[in-house]
């Protein structure tokens, strides 16, 4: 498979901006926080990959406008967790605070919520031609079921507010829809429920854009003593692989085995069953080898062995996604800008707080690497945090090398 040399993919990223760390806004009082700072909000979780463009491609959308626009994309806010039409109840808890304006809001859990307050024309009209244009989009989008990200629907509907009696003119649709975050991908949304939609689709499937566009590469300050002479001594900046990997690694493939064969044959041949299997023969296949980083994989597909062997049952528990910052550290819980990169990615809970160190591996000739500097199935994958398909992928690694 090809992949950029890592140098410049480095080279890339050297001159992205360092992770704007600002807070990520967990309440609707935060959320109006920060948007009396700027009125367009989108977190890592709906940005389709890379939030900080998604947040200037609506910017550049509003600026048309002449009424106050307030966009939010964001994961649930925690004081309205369990609410009815979330995204309604929160756009008027804004305007309450904010004034009238046209407020676009949508949370990763639900549907989408758009109402203007203040503009006689805008006030009243139909978003007829918004949907038209997603439906325009998705139908000229390739593979079977192709649908609208998020971003596009918001991109859309500020695009309609200049106008909203007319139809949206197909040659904005069409370029807004050939851009890579208009259309989540195919890989990822067959296999999430149909009942959970797009947004449980969305978190695996934005990465699997980046991965395609091959930029995975992180800056990760080194560990190398610091110049001349200078004696002072850094603490390194990454975690070895643990020497015992590969017996945690055998132990709970046995496990997730055990756990599969205990499955009855209905939900055997479901597809949570069968791609149990597949992260099983996965995680064999690469145990196989003695590789530190590969042992560590093994470990990972036997966690989403036994997540899609739970999910056999329970179809609504989300895929198992390891932390991208280093698998070891568990499920992922949060997306969020990784330090020094031009990527959002899921990281465990610990890392969302303050971000820990890369898993690293010592090559022979090339010292310690942050794994996701390495030309590994791991690297192009984040051991499963940037995909959906990470059992299918490591199978197809394996056979093109034989
Ligand atoms: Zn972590």
């Amino acid at each position: 498979m090809p992949l950029l040399p890592s140098l410049t993919a480095a080279a890339l990223l050297l001159g992205a901006p360092a992770a704007a760390d600002d807070e990520h806004a967990d309440t609707v009082a935060e959320i109006v926080e920060q948007l009396r700072t700027d009125p367009i909000l989108v977190q890592p979780s709906m940005g389709m990959g890379d939030s900080e463009r998604a947040h200037d491609v609506l910017t550049a959308a509003a600026a048309g406008l002449d009424l106050p626009v307030y966009v939010v994309l964001a994961d649930t806010p925690a004081d309205m967790a369990g609410t009815d039409s979330v995204a309604e109840q929160a756009a008027a808890l804004f305007r309450a605070e904010l004034g009238d304006g046209l407020y676009h809001v949508e949370f990763r859990e639900g549907i989408s919520y758009t109402q203007s307050w203040g503009d006689d024309e805008l006030d009243d009209a139909y978003l007829a031609p918004v949907t038209h244009a997603i439906e325009r989009a998705e139908s000229n989008a390739p593979g079977e079921y192709p649908r609208a990200s998020a971003l596009f629907e918001a991109v859309l509907t500020l695009r309609w507010a200049a106008a909203p009696a007319e139809a949206l003119p197909d040659d904005v649709v069409d370029e807004y829809a050939a851009q890579p975050w208009a259309i989540l991908p195919e890989s990822d949304h067959d296999r999430a429920d149909a009942a959970a939609g797009r947004r449980v689709a969305l978190i695996a499937t934005v990465f699997g854009v980046l991965v395609a566009g091959t930029i995975i590469t992180l800056v990760v300050a080194r560990a190398e003593p610091v110049g001349r002479g200078v004696v002072k001594r850094r603490r390194p900046a990454y975690t070895p692989v643990p020497g015992d990997i590969a017996d945690i690694a055998r132990r709970r493939l046995d496990e997730a085995r055990r756990r599969l064969a205990g499955l009855p044959a209905a939900r055997l041949t479901s597809p949570a069953g069968s791609a149990a299997a597949d992260a099983v023969e996965a995680g064999d296949r690469v145990l196989e080898t003695g590789d530190p980083l590969d042992a560590v994989g093994a470990t990972v597909l036997a966690a989403v062995a036994v997540r899609e062997v739970e999910r056999a049952g329970s179809p609504k528990r989300p895929p198992y996604r390891p932390c991208f910052v280093n698998p070891l550290h568990g499920e992922a819980q949060r997306t969020v800008r990784v330090d020094g990169s031009s990527i959002d990615a899921p990281v465990c809970r610990d890392c969302a707080r303050a971000q820990g160190r890369f898993l690293a591996v010592n090559r022979r000739w090339r010292g310690w690497a942050p794994y996701a500097e390495t030309s590994t199935v791991w690297a192009r994958t984040g051991f499963g945090a940037l995909v959906g398909d990470l059992a299918a992928q490591v199978l197809d690694d394996r056979s093109a090398r034989r």
